[in-house]
């Protein structure tokens, strides 16, 4: 039997307990500022919370297991085939049916040292083996089709995030295309845009229909969420659209009801609110300019809802920051001690965290 390294959960905790460290510091829970998730600080579309409570009555019949309703509406906006649209419970969600899709026993994926956790997670736990290549540079990080295929020796999955997380660096679709053929045929590159609507970088679905210019692939799927821009994480919303090739696969590896009847509801209800993506994606813009340019440490340029800034011992300044009220995220987990990543907050939040960490880097 697969067994798990339960440690590796650790990372999902990271900033849980927002009470318990108010109490223990005598601070109101609302006078906390959690930046450590890179969550949407606006909350959802009101809409979306309507029709949170409008599902309601309907929660003892199960769902429609196909979510007719909201994968046409996906479908619809990247103008692909429903079929092409893999629903489930988060971005996480769709990895684990990448993974049971993908991966015979022994299989191996690819993915970015350092990098989101849950790629190699997944990958374990469906009985794979995970192999890395880096963003590291002389000062900095980046990502580059030479990076990935360097290290490349044919792996069933290459993980690619763009933007990335930790480090908000994106990847460029020619970046995207080469890798695409220069690996074998029966690899999948998979483009994590979790933090796609905050990046200026367009998205990849263009590679897999091949539009703008670009040739269809058969060989590129993007993973989008509705966690973050549209402040749906409490929900578990996430998909992959997957080329033509993979779709019927979909019935292979998901489980029967993939999403809830209230998360569709409201997934559904959230993308026919553009204006709240585009005032969140505002807003997450302004902080990462106001991170940048007040943080009293180097920081790298984002282009998601969060910024990783190098303060030392990151462990210690995330520690001070929570005993003052902000919770950031501390990136030794990510293999980066001396970096902690701040989500983009609410004007209020976002300076008060400055305030904070420079007060603590100040000593
Ligand atoms: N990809 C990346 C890069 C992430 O940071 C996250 C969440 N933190 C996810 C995927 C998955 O998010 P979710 O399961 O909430 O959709």
């Amino acid at each position: 039997m697969q067994t798990r390294d339960l440690s590796e959960h650790a990372v999902y905790r990271a900033g849980e307990g927002s009470e318990e460290v108010a109490r223990e510091l005598g601070l109101d829970p609302d006078d906390l500022v959690k930046l450590s998730s890179n969550e949407n600080p606006h909350g959802p579309s009101p809409a979306a919370m309507t029709a949170i409570s409008e599902a309601a009555s309907e929660v003892h019949v199960y769902p429609k297991s196909a979510h007719s309703d909201l994968v046409a509406a996906i479908a619809d906006q990247w103008e692909v085939a429903p079929a092409q649209v893999w629903l489930a419970n988060g971005g996480d969600g769709a990895l684990d049916y990448l993974s049971r899709a993908l991966l015979d026993p022994g299989a191996a994926v690819l993915v970015p040292e350092p990098g989101f956790a849950y790629y190699g997670m997944s990958a374990r736990y469906h009985h794979g083996q995970v192999r890395s290549y880096s963003l590291r540079t002389e000062d900095g990080f980046t990502q580059s089709a030479d990076a990935v295929l360097d290290v490349y020796d044919g792996e069933r999955i290459v993980y690619l995030t763009s933007p990335h997380n930790p480090t908000g660096t994106t990847v460029d679709l020619a970046a995207v295309e080469r890798i695409a053929a220069e690996t074998n045929e029966d690899t999948l590159v998979v483009v994590d845009e979790a933090y796609g609507e905050f990046a200026e970088t367009p998205s990849a679905v263009r590679l897999v229909e091949g539009r703008e210019g670009w040739d269809a692939r058969e060989d590129i799927a993007v993973l989008r969420t509705f966690s973050k821009a549209y402040g749906l994480a409490g929900l578990r919303l996430g998909y992959a659209v997957v080329p033509e090739p993979w779709a019927d696969a979909y019935t292979r590896v998901n489980t029967p009801f993939a999403a809830s009847t209230v998360a569709c509801r409201a997934g559904l209800a959230a993308l026919d609110d553009r204006e709240h993506v585009e005032r969140t994606v505002e807003s997450a813009v302004w902080a990462r300019e106001y991170l940048d340019s007040e943080l009293d440490a180097r920081t790298h340029a984002s282009e998601g809802n969060f910024v990783l800034a190098e303060v030392g011992d990151a462990s210690a300044v995330a520690s001070a920051a929570q005993r003052r009220g902000v919770i950031v995220r501390d990136c030794t987990s990510f293999g980066l001690p001396e970096c902690i990543r701040i989500s983009c907050g609410t004007r209020a939040e976002t300076e008060r965290a400055v305030s904070v960490l420079n007060e603590v880097l100040a000593g």
